[in-house]
């Protein structure tokens, strides 16, 4: 799950890493009010979205006055932004974060991510941190500088020095680095994050470590127990169809291509996705209807799949151990009558009770295809689109 910087921002003040003073509005109206908070010459308006690039595309506004700081408000609020995380369709701003501008002197890159590979939390660093740090990750791979925790010790201060000598932080800044070091790893571990990012962490004129951007991740297995955490989640920002679905307790992810599946099990479901692709389509999502779905639980994942304007044809692949065919056949009928289904579906069950099930389908006299297996279901419906 993700926040907004503004939330994030706050959060690092609760564990001692300073952010500039700011306040975040949802309507221009309010940007007077919050401008006297400001002390500096200039604000910073910033467009509160889940995506990054929002510099490069727009989204950060320098405001010298007080009427800057109304009219770019006035722009950025209900603007759909796009940048290069958010996809073409871009994200619209809703609320936007008026902050003290700081006079930068150095912009540095600091974050921990969960790295898979190493199955370890890993410090990332960077002394060219900022809006081109995807660049420098690319070009100068060797300018990027990791250092591998240890579960058990956690985050050592040796590490934390490391890191600050290879970022070739000014000697008198290290200690104040290394405790706002340990304690973005104390946010990651206690806060079950997968990413916290803070870039640019900046070093300002007056010699001062300021976090200016702020971008975490957290683990939603983990937010049961971070209340706090959750009260942050912000529905809009995500996918309509998976927090429909999530509802329901389906699993359901949203994916590019043009085939919906509606399968039960994340094995059967990954191997359907794998046959789409090697008959030469694309499945529009991965959906795993749980190991004993009901009538209910069909209909509403076929509910959720026609939301997607892009499923062009369904697959449904089925294999009945405790669930039993036939209840789902009854569910596939009644969705497709209610639901006047009007594109190819593709049905294969297998398991049990499935020739009672194959027969509910035959009776209903709808426009649906029965296979014997899987193979032949993928290339049929790839057929029939
Ligand atoms: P994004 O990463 O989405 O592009 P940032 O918050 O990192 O957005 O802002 C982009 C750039 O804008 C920063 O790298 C920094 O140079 C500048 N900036 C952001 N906030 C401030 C601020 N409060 N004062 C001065 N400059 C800022
Ligand atoms: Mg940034």
């Amino acid at each position: 799950m993700n926040i907004h910087e503004y939330q994030a921002k706050e959060l690092l003040k609760n564990y001692g890493i300073p952010v500039p003073n700011g306040r975040v509005i949802y309507d221009a109206k309010e940007a007077e009010k919050t401008s006297w908070t400001i002390s500096t010459d200039v604000a910073v308006v910033k467009a509160q979205i889940h995506a990054g690039g929002r510099g490069k595309a727009g989204g950060v506004k320098i405001a010298k006055s007080i009427d800057e700081v109304k009219n770019y408000s006035k722009e950025l609020l209900g603007k759909k932004l796009v940048t290069h995380q958010t996809g073409k369709k871009g994200k619209e701003v809703k609320a936007v974060l008026i902050e003290e501008g700081c006079n930068i002197d150095k912009e540095y890159y600091l974050g921990f991510v969960l790295d898979r590979d190493t199955s370890s939390i890993t410090l990332i660093a960077s002394e060219e941190g900022g809006t081109e740090i995807e660049e420098v990750a690319l070009r100068n791979p060797d300018r990027i500088y990791k250092e591998k925790i240890d579960c058990l010790t956690g985050l050592t201060e040796f590490q934390a020095r490391r890191i600050c000598f290879d970022i070739n932080l000014p000697i008198e800044i290290i200690n104040e680095a290394v405790r706002l070091m340990m304690n973005l790893y104390r946010i990651f571990v206690e806060k079950d994050c997968v990413l916290v990012e803070i870039n640019p962490l900046v070093l300002t004129e007056e010699k001062k470590l300021i976090a200016l951007d702020a971008k975490m991740n957290f683990d939603e297995n983990g937010l049961f127990r971070n209340e706090d955490i959750l009260s942050y989640r912000d529905l809009s920002e995500e996918d309509e169809k998976e927090v429909e679905a999530s509802k329901h307790g389906l699993s359901y992810i949203s994916l590019d291509g043009n085939i919906g599946c509606v399968v039960n099990g994340a094995g059967l479901a990954m191997a359907t996705m794998d046959l789409i692709k090697l008959h030469g389509g694309e499945p529009a999502n991965f959906l795993d209807v749980g190991g004993g779905a009901s009538e209910e639980n069909v209909t509403n994942a076929f509910k959720i799949l026609l939301l997607d304007d892009k499923v062009k044809g369904i697959f449904v692949n089925i294999f009945g151990g405790i669930m039993k065919c036939d209840v789902i056949a009854k569910g596939i009928v009644n969705a497709a009558k209610e639901l006047k289904l009007n594109i190819p579906l593709v049905i294969r069950l297998e398991g049990t009770n499935a020739d009672l099930g194959m027969e509910i389908i035959k009776n209903s006299n709808l426009n649906i295809f029965a296979v014997e297996n899987m193979g032949e279901g993928a290339k049929k419906i790839l057929e029939l689109i």
